[in-house]
């Protein structure tokens, strides 16, 4: 037995089992019981809302022998043959596929000879706007002076693509888009006749997910129930099937931000990346999270506003308490400003470290434009020479930073330090304590005037001193190189400010390593945050 989608099987055969488009339904029907029947009709509306069911069922529905209250009886010759598309007095034509001028003319011939059987022949043209100039004003002529038995049922996703003299001749009818309730309602319905058991927050799941069309939330259905075939649907089994995301992750993710923990959250990126998540996709999530988050700490009854597993919502209610509405529409807003920006971004990963940098350290949103500088030259990859920008925004490396963008190095920087910096984030990530946050802060540096390969960490918190001459600290970073790139390397750290090498110059990564070796940058953090 060949398998039927739930969306052909359950299409309406009669206008009572139309749903969400009673406005339509009402007028249709008192227009065949009193013999008020159009000439042209335009339906618009967004896809899968019911238009070309509907065009049907009034096809039938003027042409059936008894039509009861003014829906086709689905008994008589006439009603089966239209049912199954046998009819030659019912023409349905899709303009994507037949848009010339040819294709109407043909109309126009046929339209003079009476239909062979039924009352009226009717022409669906589906996509209408899709026909050419020429096309649309050889249909207007037919239009004009229709024959009494023949009508048109145009049917369209961009009514505003149409030409106001066919709209002028058209009885317009605008296709809601379908709610949610009315949906749910339609697919409690239908497992019921195959036989499925389903959990109502299930069931509501995927009406949402359709998105106001009845077709995609019948095919979503559809992929459910083949998935888990003969299992009951439960909301956790929709939820895998439709790629839903994970929210531990989020909450995960977020009481870090809310610790403040720049590095944590940092990490839970990376795991998302290794994990395969598309950044586009979590950005948008996120927000979505932290939408219901806001609609958790705002609202009297969160649990009828948002779809999450009891669980989740335990998580949501939990971290409502953590923090203020003001600081959580904050985040929302940094997040809806990323969903913007990423989408033709090349350095997707840097703007979304750059955006949680900014969640977890509200001080540093003002002056974060040096490193969104930074990524405008980095995405524009014009220059060659060293990045000039700061790396960091405190006052001591704006003099040091001056100084470097006198002179251009007269060397390029070895590609053995070009590969330790671009995984600089992870290498320093591995040390602990005082020096971890010493080094997160530092800039890796080099000779531009001889390019020997010696790694200058330049500290600029004065407070790196008491590594500069520590053999052991020393030891333990090249250990953590050795490991990471297999390059050994001889370190020199230093404090800005407070050294003689003036030839110092930042290293820039080359594109060719930069595509071989994953990309980091350095996070800054707050200078004026407190060491713990
Ligand atoms: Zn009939």
């Amino acid at each position: 037995m060949s398998y039927t989608a739930l969306y052909r099987k359950f299409r309406p055969d009669n206008f009572a089992d139309v749903k969400g488009q009673d406005h339509i339904v009402t007028t249709l029907t008192n227009q065949i019981k009193h013999n008020r029947i159009g000439h042209a009709y335009l339906f618009c509306g967004t896809r899968g809302t019911g238009k070309t069911t509907v065009a049907k069922i009034l096809a039938k529905a003027v042409n059936c022998e008894h039509p009861v209250n003014g829906s086709p009886c689905n008994e008589c010759a006439m009603c089966k043959a239209i049912q199954a598309g046998t009819a030659m007095n019912v023409i349905e034509i899709d303009a994507a596929s037949n848009n010339g001028v040819d294709n109407i003319r043909e109309i126009r011939e046929e339209v003079s000879y009476r239909p062979t059987e039924g009352k009226y022949k009717v022409y669906i043209i589906d996509e209408v706007h899709m026909l050419s100039t020429g096309a649309f004003n050889a249909l207007l002529k037919t239009l004009e002076e229709p024959p009494s038995y023949v009508m048109f049922i145009l049917a369209t996703t961009e009514a505003h693509k149409i030409p106001i003299t066919i709209l002028s001749r058209c009885q317009r009818y605008d296709f809601h888009r379908i709610t949610i309730d009315t949906i749910a309602a339609r697919l409690d319905e239908l497992l019921k006749v195959e036989g499925v058991t389903a959990e109502e927050k299930a069931v509501r799941y995927v009406a949402k997910a359709g998105d106001g069309s009845m077709r995609d939330a019948l095919s979503l259905l559809d992929q459910c129930i083949a998935f888990y075939l003969g299992q009951e649907l439960t909301y956790d089994k929709v939820l895998e099937v439709l790629g839903a995301v994970d929210t531990e992750v989020f909450s995960k993710l977020l009481r870090k931000v809310i610790q403040g923990d720049v590095t944590g959250s940092i990490h839970i990126l990376e795991e998302l990346i290794v994990g395969g998540r598309e950044l586009s996709q979590f950005v948008g999530d996120f927000t979505w999270y932290m939408r219901n988050l806001l609609l958790v700490k705002t609202s009297e009854n969160p649990e009828e506003a948002i779809d999450v597993s009891s669980e989740n919502m335990k998580l949501l209610k939990e971290e409502s308490t953590m923090l203020e509405a003001e600081t959580l529409m904050r985040y929302i807003r940094i997040f809806s400003d990323l969903s913007n920006q990423i989408r033709y971004a090349t350095q997707k990963r840097v703007l979304v470290e750059i955006a949680l940098i900014k969640l977890c350290r509200p001080a540093m949103e003002t002056n974060l434009d040096s490193v969104l500088d930074r990524l405008r030259v980095l995405e524009q990859r014009i220059d060659e020479r060293p990045v000039q920008q700061g790396t960091s925004a405190t006052g001591a490396d704006t003099a040091v930073t001056a100084t470097a963008a006198k002179k251009a190095p007269a060397k390029a920087a070895p590609e053995d330090l070009q590969k330790i910096v671009a995984g600089w984030r992870v290498i320093t990530g591995q040390t602990t304590g005082m020096f971890k946050q010493m080094l997160q802060k530092s800039v890796p540096k080099y000779n531009g005037e001889t390019g020997e390969p010696i790694l200058y960490v330049e500290f600029q918190d004065f407070l790196g001193q008491s590594y500069v001459d520590n053999p052991e600290a020393k030891k333990e970073l090249q250990d953590i190189i050795i490991a990471q790139t297999g390059k050994t390397v001889e370190i020199q750290m230093l404090v800005a400010n407070q050294h003689q090498h003036t030839n110092l110059a930042n290293i820039t990564v080359d594109q060719a390593i930069k595509d071989n070796i994953h990309m980091d940058v350095v996070i800054e953090e707050d200078p004026d945050e407190p060491l713990e």
